[in-house]
């Protein structure tokens, strides 16, 4: 169970001599009883309280890091049951199973549409996360060539191994040593030779069980070989997968029951992929770490990732952009010059909307603490004099010919006073929503 900032103060030092950068010891206890410091900050802390707090402060699910590189995903590390208390921390990876009874060619298909699932939303990067390489014919020799092919044509993607073979998981765990594989299929019959597979070649574990009761026996006998453990309770029905995730996530964030302090890994794959993606949707949002997918279809995984990013956006903090003055195209000094808040959505759909106008421009977007137009106008974070001491402070007035700036219809009401406080300008409503913008930008260039 965590301790509480005065049983960590009581096996501090206690010299308050802020070489952790807090003021005092009591300060830094309660900071890393909140999580927000770790213990190698005090250089004077002796190596049994570090011992305790190691174990004591050690998140109630483990973190667990897939891959290497730019394409590694950590997992786990879940501090809370509701996305309102704080945070979720690591989204869900969402990977995609590929047979080994496939032939090469159609592997190959596989692999390129995970590569090539990549999109750009709000700013981030989302993909499918990894490839789940599935022993399903039982040949060692298949899985083999499954994993060489993959680590041939996606060096950097990380990947499960699927198998109950042991000699099976060796050889098809060859190409990824080091790179933070995951080995699939310990049971209560093969666990000490799966788990000393997984170590060889520096790999997590996922433990498949059939019951609950048996993935914490098994996470517990096979901790000692490998650490880094993922389980499967059995369940695959979506009530029992939900049942299962919420039992786990509660008896390691209430009850610091450390047998099921580990991540969870769903298999979701239907028949059907609209059914698929339901059941996807109630893993996702319910606390699996790890998806595996039967289908790769553009359509069901764009879904996924607008929901996996929603659900994993910090609800205390509005997604935002920078304050600067953005170019969309290559405007010349005549462009026209468009100001929009910063709310990451905002910026992204007025950005959009400018881009299908094909009318090169310059978008200022104001600091509004991540608040869209009508909200921040109504906070007093959109007003007329912040808009105004933007735009002086910001240079742009050498760069253009033009002084005009095109504000959002939703704020026409500010237009008056924009134009009394910025000398020189002038300031045109441009329409109240951001689809309105092509046709506006067409007419007037
Ligand atoms: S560095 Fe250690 S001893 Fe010094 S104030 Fe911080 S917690 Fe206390």
């Amino acid at each position: 169970m965590a301790l509480t900032g005065v049983e960590i103060f009581k096996l501090l030092p206690k010299t308050n001599c802020k070489k952790c950068g807090q003021p005092t010891c009591l300060a830094f206890a309660m900071k890393l009883a909140q999580r927000q410091a770790s213990i190698d900050q005090c250089p004077d802390v002796s190596e049994e309280a570090k011992q305790k707090l190691g174990e004591a402060s050690a998140p109630p699910i483990r973190p667990i890091t897939l891959g290497t590189g730019a394409r590694a995903v950590k997992i786990g590390e879940e501090t809370v049951l509701f996305r309102h208390e704080k945070k979720f921390v690591n989204p869900c990876a969402i990977s995609v199973k590929i047979s080994d009874n496939l032939s090469q060619a159609d592997a190959g298909k596989v692999i390129a549409g995970i590569m090539e699932s990549e999109i750009d939303r709000v700013g981030q990067k989302l993909r499918v996360d990894a490839a789940f390489l599935s022993n399903d014919s039982g040949d060692a020799s298949k899985l083999a060539a499954l994993a060489s092919l993959v680590a041939s044509k996606a060096p950097e993607l990380p990947v499960i191994i699927s198998t109950t073979s042991p000699d099976a998981a060796e050889a098809a765990l060859k190409p990824f040593a080091g790179k933070n594989a995951v080995l699939y299929g310990a049971n209560k019959d093969n666990l000490e030779a799966m788990a000393q597979k997984a170590k060889d070649a520096k790999a997590a574990l996922a433990i498949a069980a059939s019951s609950l009761d048996e993935a914490a026996e098994l996470t517990e006998k096979a901790k000692a070989i490998v650490p880094d453990l993922i389980m499967d309770s059995g369940a695959r029905k979506a009530g029992e997968m939900l049942r299962d995730n919420t039992y786990v996530r509660r008896a390691a964030i209430k009850k610091g029951f450390k047998p099921l302090g580990y991540p969870v890994i769903n298999f979701v794959g239907r028949g059907d992929s609209m059914l698929e993606t339901v059941v996807a949707v109630l893993s996702v949002t319910k606390y699996a770490s790890i998806i595996v997918l039967d289908h790769l279809e553009k359509w069901q995984s764009l879904a996924l990732f607008s929901l996996r990013q929603n659900i994993y956006t910090d609800p205390q903090v509005p997604m935002q952009v920078q304050q600067n003055i953005y170019k969309v195209g290559d405007p010349g000094p005549k462009a026209p010059f468009l100001i929009t808040t910063n709310f990451s959505l905002t910026y992204f759909i007025v950005s959009g909307e400018v881009e299908n106008s094909k009318v090169p421009c310059r978008l200022a977007v104001l600091d509004s603490e991540g608040l869209s137009v009508l909200t921040a106008w109504a906070a007093g974070k959109f007003t007329a004099s912040k808009i105004a001491q933007f735009i002086k402070e910001s240079g742009i007035e050498a760069e253009i010919e033009n002084k005009e700036l095109i504000i959002p219809g939703y704020v026409a009401i500010l237009s008056g006073a924009i134009e009394d406080k910025l000398e020189g300008w002038k300031i045109t409503v441009g329409p109240r929503e951001a689809n309105g913008l092509p046709a506006f930008l067409k007419s007037r260039a």
